[in-house]
């Protein structure tokens, strides 16, 4: 067993549990959360057991001094707005590094440039992003063809972000083909694309060709695990799975296999890497090695101040 390194949580991911921890500890039941606070339901099941509640929208919180936090996926500017109407106490968990993105769009509009934002539709890193301007001034492109398609107001007054949780190749194929339509586009060296996404594809891409299948532990609905999953396969991986537990493997689909990998999405504890990792024990004579891409033992990023400025009560 290759076990993928750097895997699972990101330093955007622990900010926003904690986040959500430190509120309750400050705070006591119950602390709203808008949409779940990460991509996965191991993580949102142990925080609503600790007094969390998820909602999609602040319609569903009742008027409360309770707190209400933003999900690490960032939302449109409506919703701190909203808050603030209704006097909810907001605090913000949106991962700094997509913070980082809103700003740049910011800037550019306004320079007065259009903006083009590459990501998936619907994805709420991509929702909040596009709800920091006006509708209208930021066009989302998803693909080769979307760029192709695009008609810019004026080609020398346009700019591009990305979402950071994006396939880094994918990615660099439509920037390249943004910079060859475009000549004086404007955006960040190369994309927004995280530490965290860009390491995690990395390690994968080093063990996919050297294993018979490979185990990507995280949630459906996670960008960036669905994104492992991908390089996986074009990596040269035959058998590449996404799974949120290890309940959810089909063993029939590995049979007689010599190598395994394992990576898990910056959304997954630990904890459900370390059952795959049990599971496959119980069935195969197991040694596991660990595969390092990068060293990430640095990064962190602070809690929002208003919960780093008091101590909970014992
Ligand atoms: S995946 Fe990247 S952008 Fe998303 S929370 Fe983690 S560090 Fe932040």
């Amino acid at each position: 067993m290759l076990l993928c390194a750097p895997r699972g949580f990101c330093a955007g991911v622990v900010r926003a549990i904690e986040s959500v921890e430190r509120a309750l500890a400050l705070h006591g039941p119950p602390v709203y959360v808008r949409h779940e606070i990460v991509h996965n339901r191991h993580v949102v099941n142990s925080l609503r057991a600790k007094g969390a509640v998820f909602v999609e929208e602040l319609d569903e919180i009742p008027d409360t001094d309770a707190p209400v936090i933003f999900s690490a996926h960032g939302v449109p500017l409506s919703v701190p707005e909203q808050a603030k109407k209704r006097n909810l106490f907001a605090l913000d968990a949106t991962c700094p590094l997509v913070t980082k993105v809103h700003r740049e769009a910011l800037l550019a509009f306004r320079r007065g440039c259009e903006i083009l934002l590459v990501g998936h539709a619907g994805h709420p890193e991509v929702v909040g992003t596009m709800g920091q301007l006006p509708a209208g001034a930021i066009i989302l492109v998803q693909t080769l063809a979307d760029v192709d398609a695009f008609v810019p107001k004026d080609a020398a007054r346009l700019a591009y972000v990305t979402q950071t949780t994006l396939s880094v190749d994918d990615t660099a194929g439509i920037v390249e083909r943004l910079k060859a339509r475009f000549p004086q586009i404007v955006g960040p060296r190369k994309d927004d694309i995280c530490y965290a996404t860009t390491n995690r594809q990395e390690a994968v891409k080093r063990v996919a060709p050297q294993v018979d299948a490979m185990i990507v532990v995280g949630a459906a609905n996670s960008s960036n695990s669905q994104r492992l999953k991908e390089v996986a396969e074009r990596s040269g991986c035959p058998r590449a799975v996404l799974v949120s537990n290890a309940g959810e493997i089909d063993w029939d689909i590995f049979g007689a296999i010599s190598a395994v990998g394992i990576s898990a999405g910056a959304s997954a504890p630990e904890v459900l890497v370390d059952e795959v990792i049990d599971a496959f024990a119980q069935r195969y004579e197991l040694r596991v090695e660990t595969v390092m891409a990068a060293e990430e033992g640095g990064v962190f990023f602070p809690l929002p101040r208003l919960l780093r400025e008091r101590e909970p009560a014992e």
